[in-house]
């Protein structure tokens, strides 16, 4: 079966999001990254315009001051970027149950046996490409293929803003009079490399047998092989993620009351609440660490019955835990909450409860995290939370 994968990136990230939050922006030369003020750190994004004066991601920020000193340096605001990449993700997985995250904007998205659902997959990926500008606000590239490789040159060929598909069938054709370097993996080095032996092209590289390629290069050989005539069999799958986003915290005393630890936990539950939020992630899994003061250290989990973002679900389940695991006199010195079994905030999957209720949560949410990106964290704080 023919497979349509996607590659979906969003022009200038950080930059865009920057522009639709300041509109005033717009149009100009806009750099994100590092500390402009000192001079330190490196370009994360520059817009279309700052890259008119040779800007370029990863270029040192005192670099960048020097080649456009009139442009604007923001240090930019990582929540801020992943709240509108969990929007993005949103409406992609509304398109397909296949969609694996390459970073904060960036996709690939298997549409393949989805037309019955949304019609011709060139219609369908327009139409994602026009609800991420009309909703987010923000420009795409779009590449589609018959499998990463191609939609990955696709998108980066139709840079800014553009589709562009390669038709099944036509890929090696595409590629023959491409430069080497567009291909993923053929890094600025191997160009250069394979320069030397008067290699500039796709079609020299598809010229050179497999034999010699795989005595020269081994496995890398016989993948340059495939990727030169565009073949590549990588399946578009979901990451699963097995970190744990954890908070934990050494009390100035050692502490016996059951009050003064809830009331710490909570303020721990709502560290890293909102940074499973910020990563547009929920949990299924909720733990609590005790360290008592002679060291013993305990953990207790429950797992939830669905996976929450929210502070007050995870912070009645840890409570519920400290309740049961904490025997009054025991002198605690370390109290802690981890969240594990994380998976995507998959704003689909909120409907399924039909849950009202969900929804409001959420929207309450966003709006302590908006308060707190431009407040700070301690500008709103439950009232049961004690800052340790
Ligand atoms: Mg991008």
């Amino acid at each position: 079966m023919v497979r349509n994968i996607l590659h979906i990136d969003m022009d200038a990230f950080f930059v865009s999001v920057e522009q639709v939050c300041d509109p005033s922006l717009k149009g100009k030369p806009v750099i994100v990254g590092g500390d402009p003020y000192i001079g330190r750190g490196v370009v994360s994004a520059a817009s279309y315009e700052a890259r008119q004066y040779g800007i370029h991601s990863a270029m040192p920020i005192s670099r960048a001051k020097r080649l456009c000193p009139h442009a604007i340096f923001l240090r930019g605001s990582h929540g801020r970027y992943s709240r509108f990449s969990t929007r993005i993700f949103a409406i992609l997985n509304r398109y397909s149950p296949l969609v694996e995250p390459m970073s904060l904007d960036e996709a690939y998205v298997d549409l393949t046996g989805c037309e019955r659902l949304h019609g011709p997959v060139t219609e369908t990926a327009v139409r994602i490409h026009d609800e991420i500008k009309n909703t987010v606000g923000i420009n795409a590239s779009v590449g589609m293929g018959t499998n990463k490789l191609m939609a990955k040159i696709g998108s980066s060929m139709a840079k800014p803003n553009g589709f562009l598909r390669i038709l099944p069938g036509c890929e090696a054709r595409f590629l023959a009079p491409l430069p080497i370097g567009r291909i993923p993996g053929i890094g600025p080095k191997s160009v250069k490399a394979f320069k030397s032996e008067n290699i500039r092209t796709v079609r020299d590289l598809a010229a050179i047998p497999l034999d010699y390629l795989e005595k020269e290069y081994g496995e890398w050989g016989h993948r340059l092989y495939q990727k030169a005539r565009g073949i590549s069999q990588s399946p578009v799958s979901k990451r699963d993620d097995t970190r744990s986003i954890s908070r934990e915290t050494t009390l100035e005393e050692d502490s016996t009351d059951p009050a003064f630890l809830e009331s710490t936990l909570s303020w721990l539950v709502e560290k890293a609440g909102s940074q499973l939020r910020e990563e547009g992630l929920r949990a299924r899994c909720v733990s609590l660490k005790l360290r008592y003061s002679n060291f013993k250290t305990v953990t207790r989990s429950c797992t939830l019955k669905e996976a929450a973002c929210e502070d007050h679900v995870i912070f009645g389940t840890v409570a519920h835990l400290f309740r049961k695991l904490f025997t009054r006199g025991t002198r605690v010195r370390l109290i802690g909450v981890a969240l594990t079994s994380l998976t995507s905030d998959v704003s689909l999957q909120m409907e399924l409860f039909e849950n009202l209720n969900m929804k409001q949560w959420q929207k309450l949410y966003q709006g302590i995290d908006r308060i707190r990106d431009k407040y700070g964290f301690r500008s709103i704080l439950r009232g049961s939370s004690r800052k340790n």
